[in-house]
């Protein structure tokens, strides 16, 4: 039998690059591109929606799978929509922008059932997967704009990258973004071709200016605006500030940063003040927040109070509990659930966020909390040593999910309550698997906060097994 199937997977099927044919699209893979089956191989078509039948056109051929383009729409899914903007079909990032709404919330859990049939933590089969949360806003609901900056025939272009390329992609709107952050960076794409800044060019390494980053806060309307540079001189800088304060006067901090030569890295090490303020100031749980230019904040604050209300309800807290949050980023889940409990033990591995949390209790008069630079791995063990002992634990690790030394640091540990907010459904499946030998998964509650992306959020309320 696995022979067998292994025999066919490997057959040859004789197809080469530019065959049609049609194909129905069974269902949607992690990044968002349909998937149909033409002779039992797998076929990936960007663009395509499940139950969709397509006439497509191979683009590759590999061993495993083919990879094919949309050539004609057959039957079209009822849930197919006209994207807001064409970029969507283009630039990487915006794969569920065809997708109705309550169809992109199918998939999303659907991705959380998928990842745990693939890793199967004890008892996967029978856990309660939740509906996913609906955002209040599809559109307009994302504070921060990180555009490339480069020249594209000849004119300064802002945007994102084309999927999977380094091709630029000049877009003069972007639906998902909070619509000031916008309006910056197009003013901006207009100061600097009229002031002939020089931008970054990546094949020479020349140029100057490579990024803007825009930031808003909900609460206030302040607005943030980094350039990031390959180099600290910056031509025309004093014209350039005086036409954003009387263009863009709801810009109040402007900031540079100088990132050298050809990164990955979006940010470099310096930062340079240029004008007003070097914080804005953003409310979460009614609690006010101090963020300077690099600091992580989560990108739909709408949805964020959603996600930590949600944290807060898996994790019942109660008035005598000793919590833990461990990556805590500038700290606004422990300060948001402070006044619930005894005291909030955090830790977090960019010193400049843990110095912000530290800033972030004492403007908000929070007097019983406790921010540490480190790893959660390191930190947790080393808090165990001291004597101290936890009730309570929130988890918000990055995509990697959480390092197997605290895995077992806390199944030595074993808080009574344990709340993991996850980013990435797959490493979530995979530490479940490890957690599962002392915890029994309540339920998971996807989340989502960044509509039309295929980007998922969950949070899973842990208790003890009996
Ligand atoms: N809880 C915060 C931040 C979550 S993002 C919020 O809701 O805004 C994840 C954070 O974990 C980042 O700030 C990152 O710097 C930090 N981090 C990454 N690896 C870590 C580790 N091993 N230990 C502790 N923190 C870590």
């Amino acid at each position: 039998m696995v022979q067998s199937r292994s025999h066919r997977r490997h057959q040859d099927i004789n197809v080469k690059v530019g065959d049609r044919f049609p194909l129905t699209i069974r269902r949607l893979g992690v990044n968002g591109q349909g998937i149909g089956y033409f002779k039992h191989k797998v076929c990936f078509v960007p663009g395509a929606l499940p139950q969709e039948v397509v006439v497509v056109e191979v683009t590759a051929v590999h061993p495993r799978f083919l990879e094919a383009k949309i050539h004609r729409l057959r039957k079209p899914s009822r849930d197919r929509v006209v994207p807001r903007d064409d970029y969507a079909n283009i630039a990487g990032g915006f794969e569920l922008e065809k997708l109705a709404y309550p169809a992109q919330l199918r998939f999303k859990r659907q991705v959380v059932l998928d990842s745990l049939e693939k890793f199967q933590p004890y008892g996967y089969r029978a856990y309660n997967v939740r509906p996913t949360i609906a955002a209040p806003h599809e559109y307009g609901y994302r504070n921060k704009a990180t555009f490339q900056i480069r020249m594209v025939d000849g004119h300064v272009a802002a945007g994102l990258y084309k999927a999977q390329s380094h091709d630029l992609v000049d877009m003069a709107e972007c639906a998902v973004q909070m619509p000031a952050t916008m309006k910056v960076i197009r003013t901006m794409v207009k100061l600097i071709e009229e002031l002939a800044i020089p931008v970054y060019e990546e094949k020479h390494n020349s140029g100057i200016i490579k990024t803007l980053v825009v930031r808003e806060s909900r609460a206030t309307g302040e607005l943030q605006l980094t350039l990031i540079t390959n180099t600290a001189k910056l031509p025309h800088k004093h014209q350039l500030l005086d036409a954003i304060a009387e263009q863009l006067p709801e810009v109040v901090s402007v900031m540079q940063n100088v990132n050298p030569g050809d990164t990955p890295l979006v940010w470099g090490d310096q930062m340079i003040h240029l004008a007003g303020e070097e914080y804005i100031t953003e409310s979460l749980m009614g609690l006010d927040f101090k963020l300077s230019a690099r600091s992580f904040l989560q990108l739909n604050p709408e949805q964020t109070e959603t996600l930590y209300e949600e944290a807060a309800k898996a994790l019942e807290l109660t008035s005598d509990d000793q919590l833990v949050d461990a990556y805590a980023g500038i700290g606004t889940i422990g300060l948001s659930f402070a006044n619930q409990v005894k005291r909030v033990w955090g830790m977090e591995t960019i010193p400049e966020a843990v110095e912000d949390a530290k800033q972030n209790a004492t403007l908000n008069g929070i007097t019983n909390t406790h921010y540490e630079a480190g790893t959660a791995e390191e930190v947790l063990p080393r808090w165990q040593k001291e004597g101290r002992h936890f009730d309570a634990l929130v988890v918000d690790p990055p995509r990697t999910g959480l390092d197997d030394q605290l895995i077992e640091q806390i199944i030595k540990e074993r808080p009574t309550k344990f709340a993991y907010i996850s980013c990435n459904m797959a490493s979530l499946a995979r530490n479940l698997r490890r957690l599962t030998s002392v915890y029994h998964v309540d339920y998971i509650q996807p989340i989502d906060m960044m509509p039309q992306t295929t980007r998922c959020e969950a949070v899973v309320k842990l208790s003890l097994r009996k």
